[in-house]
């Protein structure tokens, strides 16, 4: 049987920081990170090109800890290196399954990551290396979402996959409301209208402004980021 034809050339995949708790309240779950690499593996089979943004909110939020009395520059600055954290620990995980990775910062950090250089990201995309972007955009005030529409867009992604906890964009939240409706499909603009949490404003306008499509899904169900891949009808698509 010919292997299933994917329905985009190029991703971003954006994880949040808390794909990576597992059962942990805050912090790396080494296991987790390895299942989601295995998922990640799966998909660069089938010969798509990935680029990662990862984020950081298992180990620090700016908001919250301004919240608590820090200046929030520097919140922001402790939260793009729990972002670069999190991509060590993902860049392992791929690497111990044999997949050629890259991790690139937006914050220079030589000993650890490659500085972002939009061509030499792409570059890498083309020779088949994952490439994992973090510290967002290397500026506080911004988050990990707006980051991942950005980079998106310099990279010419076709779509960006945004991993949830939940099936797709409700009507409410679902964890709290049991009546919430899950849109199949949903436009950028009513995603703002609405003021639906599906990625913060920024990245929606930024998304809507530029035609990018998100598509909203469930990390937690196995095999779900190569569904998305392969143009099943899974999560919410935005556009
Ligand atoms: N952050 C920032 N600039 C960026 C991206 C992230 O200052 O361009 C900081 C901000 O403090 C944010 C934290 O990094 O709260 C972690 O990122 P985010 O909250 O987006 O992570 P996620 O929710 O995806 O885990």
């Amino acid at each position: 049987m010919a292997a299933p034809k994917p329905a985009f050339q190029r991703i971003l995949l954006k994880l949040s920081g808390e794909s990576l708790l597992g059962k942990l309240a805050n912090g790396i779950d080494v296991a987790t990170a390895r299942t989601i690499a295995q998922e990640i593996k799966d998909v660069h089979a089938l010969g798509v090109e990935i680029a990662i943004m990862m984020g950081g909110g298992n180990i620090i939020r700016g908001q919250r800890v301004t919240s608590e009395g820090l200046e929030r520059v520097a919140a922001d600055q402790m939260g793009l290196l729990a972002t670069v954290m999190n991509g060590i620990a993902l860049q392992d995980a791929l690497e111990k399954l044999g997949v050629v990775t890259r991790h690139m910062s937006a914050v220079e950090i030589k000993a650890i990551a490659e500085p972002f250089i939009r061509r030499r990201a792409i570059r890498h995309l083309e020779k088949g290396r994952v490439v994992i972007f973090t510290a967002g955009l290397g500026s506080p005030y911004f988050t990990t979402d707006t980051a991942a529409a950005l980079r998106a867009l310099e990279i010419k992604a076709q779509v960006i996959l945004k991993a949830t906890k939940v099936d797709g964009v409700y009507t409410a939240d679902p964890m709290t409301d049991p009546g919430a409706k899950r849109f199949a499909k949903i436009r950028c603009i009513d995603v703002l209208k609405r003021g639906l949490k599906v990625m913060d404003a920024t990245a929606i306008s930024l998304c809507k402004d530029n035609d990018l499509p998100i598509i909203v899904f469930n990390l937690r169900k196995r095999g779900n980021i190569k569904r998305a891949v392969l143009g099943e009808d899974i999560g919410t698509r935005v556009y």
